[in-house]
């Protein structure tokens, strides 16, 4: 069966405004699908029922077919990474930082994740800037870079699920454009559930769903959807 399974999933944050309204899908291993639709549809509010973070009011949601609600908080946490829309940083070394998840990785490794990330370089400058108000005071991290934080803590975490819930309206093109590929490096491979804004940031998706006022108005690939409009 499939890794991921959304089955006519029903939630609201308050019980007078329903935010999802019976939503379901499927993720198969190995394959990516595709959130997107406009703002305040509840695309990020379904990565954040997949973390956990909130129980679904009805319907379920099944990890290797096993409800969620039956899966412990470890279990999750080591079977899913996720890199969210707003990364908090840990106020220590951004190699802590990345280390966090898999405390024994070794130097090298996490260099490796750091650079894949295209994080690198804030290694290598920390003790100049370190004060042990990393993210804060120290090295004042721009929000891009505080994501490749987060994308190199996944890569060398490299859990077999994961969510990554896209923040790069807000960056320039080119900052952008680095995190998408260090994106794609992370979910090759892996289930994945991607929340986007850009249908042209999803185009090697397996599945896009489009979702609206919190309910599934269309899916199918990239191509598919292009066709239809
Ligand atoms: P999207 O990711 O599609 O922009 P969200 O899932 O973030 O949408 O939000 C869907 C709706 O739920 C929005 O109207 C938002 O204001 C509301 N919402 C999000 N988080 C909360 C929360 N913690 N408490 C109450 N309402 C929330
Ligand atoms: P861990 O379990 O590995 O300590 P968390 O699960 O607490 O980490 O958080 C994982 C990431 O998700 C963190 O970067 C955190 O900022 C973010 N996060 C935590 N709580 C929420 C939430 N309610 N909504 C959205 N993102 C969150």
């Amino acid at each position: 069966g499939p890794v991921i399974r959304f089955n006519d999933v029903h939630f609201a944050y308050d019980a007078e405004r329903p935010i999802l309204k019976g939503v379901s899908f499927e993720i198969p291993a190995g394959h990516t699908v595709a959130v997107v639709g406009p703002s305040g549809a509840g695309k990020s509010t379904l990565s954040r029922l997949l973390y956990r973070f909130y129980d679904v009011g009805s319907g379920a949601i099944t990890i290797d077919g096993q409800d969620l609600r039956d899966v412990t908080q470890e279990s999750l946490r080591a079977r899913i990474g996720m890199v969210p829309q707003d990364t908090v940083l840990f106020n220590d070394s951004i190699a802590y930082n990345i280390r966090y998840g898999r405390p024994d990785a070794n130097d090298e490794e996490v260099r490796r994740a750091a650079d894949m990330a295209q994080i690198g370089p804030f290694i290598a400058t920390l003790p100049k800037g370190y004060d042990s108000q990393v993210g804060e005071r120290g090295l004042k991290l721009s929000g891009g870079e505080k994501q490749r934080v987060a994308i190199a803590r996944t890569i060398l975490k490299a859990p077999p699920i994961l969510i990554l819930d896209e923040a790069t309206s807000a960056l320039d093109t080119k900052t952008e454009q680095d995190i998408q590929s260090a994106l794609d490096v992370v979910s090759a491979n892996r289930t994945t559930l991607v929340i986007a804004h850009r249908l042209s940031t999803v185009v090697n998706a397996n599945e896009i769903i489009v979702l609206k006022d919190g309910q599934i108005a269309e899916r199918g690939t990239h191509f598919d959807l292009l066709g239809r409009q």
